[in-house]
């Protein structure tokens, strides 16, 4: 029996030394990565509002990227996987969980990271009034910590422990 209501889906964070460093934020969704740029990285304090602006979907190989995007490129600079794992979307409404896609369309998603250096649940949440702007917040539970800051204290790549500057130097 086909049965992919245990299968969990991946998510990724790379963060993105580009025009301006941000933090892509990627979910799979359906065989695609919904995508958010997060200027700010995400945060740990459920007082936190990121910024997270929705850009094109990416294909799933994408998620195993970790490299410099040459010159000229959309998206030219250094690429690092700074973390990734696993979602459940834990959107409910009476009772029973929300389709992931009626979520992204409503503008409101609920989901649950098991990542490496992310964990617990966190909210996407569209802003009203404009095409591509959501926040993204993390929920009260036991993995919110306001003192942690991992955007600063975890620099390094989740996949290889490089910096930014060494996966750059890597290439050359
Ligand atoms: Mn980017």
């Amino acid at each position: 029996m086909k049965n992919n209501f245990m299968k969990k889906s991946i998510f990724v964070i790379q963060k993105h030394d580009a025009t301006t460093l941000h933090y892509d934020f990627r979910i799979e969704v359906d065989g695609v990565l919904k995508s958010w740029a997060v200027p700010k990285g995400p945060s740990l304090n459920p007082k936190d509002k990121r910024l997270a602006i929705m850009t094109t979907d990416h294909k799933m190989s994408y998620a195993k990227f970790e490299g410099v995007i040459p010159e000229g490129e959309y998206g030219a600079g250094v690429v690092m996987i700074w973390d990734k794992g696993t979602y459940k979307n834990i959107k409910e409404t009476d009772g029973k969980i929300v389709p992931i896609k009626k979520c992204l369309k409503e503008g409101r998603a609920e989901i649950f990271l098991d990542g490496e250096k992310l964990k617990g649940g966190f909210a996407l949440i569209k802003m009203k009034n404009s095409d591509k702007n959501w926040l993204l917040i993390k929920m009260k539970d036991e993995f919110a910590d306001a003192r942690r800051n991992p955007v600063s204290s975890e620099p390094r790549s989740a996949v290889t422990s490089r910096t930014l500057k060494e996966i750059e130097k890597d290439v050359k």
